[in-house]
């Protein structure tokens, strides 16, 4: 692990790297507050030993740009300083200091208060790790992978306004399965659920870098086509369908014949699209595709239907 040793004298720095490095840390060296705040810009280092008198910048005064400024991560900081008294240990740790030592550090000490250091540090990264895999489970469909409705949602909105500000086309193909019903009367629900995993990665193929997926709820799915028009966002309905189309599923059927099938599900589509310079709400959208996605399935299903 790294840590950031902040000491002006040059016997004191020497003294404390050395111990540092016998218990086996990263050390990193800066002989003020200036010199240590440019390193912890440049480099990640979640652990600070700083003296406290120092010339250009003081130890407290770096302590309290740290506690002041956004960081990527926690940094966690010990005061090591000549300076005793509970006048001095109360305002180093208003300042934000996490521990407060006064010198000389016995080398047992620093190192159970350095793994405290480690051990909050490791809290804090966990911690983050949960909130992450939170915050992607809160955002994706746990079924398919791809984005659930209220995150789609979020993102078409600022797609919209970015592309009626930039002038840009957009388009949106509304998607859902023909007879879905049917697939789970049949073959049974953990074979429909197969079926949408099936179609989600083939959606999910036929996405550019900046298209946009997901599921808008059972076996309807949204897809989002940034700077694309109606024409091309036709070809590139018609071309899912038809892949959609010759995609199959292995499946056993356990009926009195006990036979192994291979499934095919066929979609139909509706399209929208943002006119140049035209300012259009995010539901006008989503109800235009919804329109044509009905007129698709009126019109007899396994087809792309779209408004000129
Ligand atoms: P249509 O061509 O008119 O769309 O016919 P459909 O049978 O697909 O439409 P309907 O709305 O009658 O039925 C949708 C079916 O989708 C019923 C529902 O059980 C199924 N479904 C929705 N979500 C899921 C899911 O997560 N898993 C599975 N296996 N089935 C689902
Ligand atoms: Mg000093
Ligand atoms: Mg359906
Ligand atoms: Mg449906």
């Amino acid at each position: 692990m790294k840590v950031l040793i902040v000491e002006d004298d040059p016997i004191s720095l020497k003294l404390l790297s050395g111990t540092l490095s016998q218990l086996n840390y990263d050390v990193v060296e800066a002989k003020n507050g200036v010199e240590a705040w440019q390193i912890l810009q440049q480099r990640t280092i979640r652990l600070v030993i700083t003296d406290w008198v120092m010339p250009e910048m003081d130890g407290i005064t770096l302590t309290r740009l740290i506690r002041e400024t956004e960081m990527a991560g926690y940094i966690y900081i010990i005061v090591l300083t000549g300076r005793q008294g509970i006048e001095n240990i109360v305002d180093g740790l208003d300042a934000g200091a996490d521990d407060y030592l006064i010198k000389p550090f016995d080398p047992k000490e620093l190192s159970s208060r350095l793994h405290i250091g480690a051990r909050i540090l490791d809290l804090e990264q966990r911690l983050k790790g949960a909130y992450e895999r939170m915050y992607e489970l809160a955002m994706h469909d746990e079924l398919t992978g791809l984005w659930n409705r209220r995150a789609f949602y979020t993102h078409a909105q600022s797609e919209l306004e970015r592309s009626e500000r930039m002038v840009h086309a957009l388009s949106i193909l509304l998607l859902d399965i023909d007879h879905f019903k049917l697939v789970n009367d049949r073959y049974g629900h953990l074979v429909g659920d197969r079926a949408l995993i099936m179609l989600a990665e083939t959606i999910t193929k036929n996405l550019r870098s900046y298209d946009r997926a997901g599921r808008w709820g059972g076996e309807e799915f949204i897809i989002l086509l940034p700077e694309t028009s109606l024409n091309e966002a036709v070809e590139i309905a018609e071309r899912l369908r038809i892949q959609v189309m010759n995609a199959r599923l292995p499946v056993h059927v356990e009926d009195q014949d006990n036979f192994d099938d291979e499934l095919g599900i066929e979609i139909s589509l509706g399209v929208a699209t943002l006119n140049l310079g035209s300012a259009v709400s995010l539901d006008q959208l989503f109800d235009a595709a919804d329109e044509m996605l009905y007129l698709a399935k009126r019109q007899g299903r396994n087809r792309v239907c779209y408004q000129r």
